[in-house]
């Protein structure tokens, strides 16, 4: 059964920098809360806490249904209005930035390609954060592989049967839902074979494990699936057509999210800057790293005024993941080298924090796909290089 809320808009579909300013007078006056919320609770339990209540009161004011389709509660509109309150939130220091721009990669997905009853039926529930989703692709044989995953998804009248595993599944352990590739075709198929679907994640036979990251996270998970049954209602596009999902999702993860990533890097490297003791050292490296962070911006920018358009084709998302690692390494790696006896021995949580955001920053050339595969992505179908041997 459908569960969404209708909400009609107060106004009609207002500019970025109306909803900027209209959001940001609202945020004035919740922000104290909103900061003594995320200040009380550092783990990632409390995050995961702290992000749906700030999802489920930015719905029900309205400011975040901007962008989403009606048929999910949504206002419609322009996805840059999602944008906007994205980056308020980022720079203010009210979200963790990982978590709070999720739906952005799996929901905005599902939005461009499910049926309008998939979506009427889900949506709302993830981005109200009632839900949580989370992203089976991966597999241990196929990670860059991605088109030779092996787990199958076998139809027998109205279900599929679903075996197989995923691994580095973001926060699966809280999820309800996850956004599965199965094999639907001939084992060689590779990416003509592949199908998406919306899974249950309590159905019988789904088994999660979380995995602790280097920074000492939980932060992903390995998933088991043992027969599990999956209704054919839950197929995302077509059947077989699940490489258009994926691509479709992968576009949103190599190059939406970075607007806001860009804001919270530059939140960081303020941070840095008031506690450095200055020095030609602390310029260099701040100096760089700024200005890796502000060419991420420019290109981001005019990523998200591409996609708002419908002008934005997936290869070139692999630009700004490219410029994202690399911004995200030289603030952290100039965090690393300026605050190096805070870094080794200080147990304060502030030492803490910045050890853990160093540690993932090192992965930040890994998910979503490898930097190395967006530079092959890059030479072959945006520089029309010949493909690597
Ligand atoms: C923090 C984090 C979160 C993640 N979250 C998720 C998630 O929620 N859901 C999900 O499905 N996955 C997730 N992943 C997995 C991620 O997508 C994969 O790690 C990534 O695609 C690389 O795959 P792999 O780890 O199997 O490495 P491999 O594909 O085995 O690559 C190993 C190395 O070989 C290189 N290499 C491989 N093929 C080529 C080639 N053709 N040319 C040149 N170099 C090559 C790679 O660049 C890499 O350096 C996450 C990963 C991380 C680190």
């Amino acid at each position: 059964m459908s569960t969404v809320t209708r909400l009609t808009p107060e106004r009609a579909e207002p500019s970025p920098g109306d909803h900027r300013r209209a959001f940001g007078a609202w945020l004035d006056g919740v922000e104290a809360d909103l900061r003594a919320s995320r200040q009380s609770c550092r783990t990632l339990d409390g995050e995961m806490a702290h992000n749906r209540r700030v999802s489920e009161l930015l719905w029900e004011q309205g400011f975040t249904r901007w962008g989403w389709p009606p048929a999910a509660g949504g206002f419609a509109g322009s996805p840059l209005l999602r944008a906007v309150v994205a980056e308020e939130l980022t720079l203010r220091g009210l979200v963790h930035q990982n978590i709070f721009t999720m739906p952005e990669i799996l929901g905005a997905g599902f939005a461009a390609l499910a049926s309008p009853a998939l979506i009427g039926e889900h949506l709302e529930a993830y981005l109200t954060g009632r839900h949580w989703w989370c992203q089976g692709f991966s597999e241990p044989e196929a990670g860059s592989d991605l088109a030779n995953l092996r787990t199958r998804a076998v139809r027998n009248g109205d279900v599929f049967v679903v075996n197989g595993q995923k691994v580095w599944t973001t926060l699966a352990q809280y999820a309800q839902r996850c956004v599965l590739l199965a094999r639907t075709g001939a084992p060689g198929s590779a990416h003509r074979g592949i199908t998406a679907f919306l899974i249950d994640v309590d159905t019988p036979g789904v088994t999660i494990r979380p995995l602790r990251g280097m920074n000492g996270d939980d932060e992903f998970s390995e998933c088991f699936f043992g027969d599990v049954e999956i209704g054919a209602d839950r197929v995302i596009g077509e059947i077989d057509g699940g490489w258009t999902v994926a691509m479709q999702i992968l576009a949103f993860e190599r190059a939406t999210i970075f607007w806001t990533r860009a804001a919270w890097l530059l939140e960081r490297l303020g941070a840095l800057l008031r506690r450095s003791s200055g020095g030609p050292r602390a310029a260099a490296l701040i100096g760089d790293a700024y200005q890796q962070v502000a060419a991420l911006r420019a290109r981001s920018r005019q990523t998200q005024y591409a996609m708002a358009a419908g002008r934005f084709a997936a290869p070139q998302s692999s630009v700004d993941k490219v410029l994202m690692a690399a911004a995200e390494k030289a603030v952290f790696d100039a965090a690393f080298e300026l605050l190096e006896d805070e870094f080794v021995t200080e147990d304060g949580e502030d030492a803490a924090v910045w050890r853990n955001q160093y540690l993932y920053s090192r992965a930040a050339s890994i998910y979503g796909g490898t930097g190395e595969i967006q530079r092959n992505i890059i030479a072959e179908r945006l520089l029309d290089l010949p493909r690597a041997p």
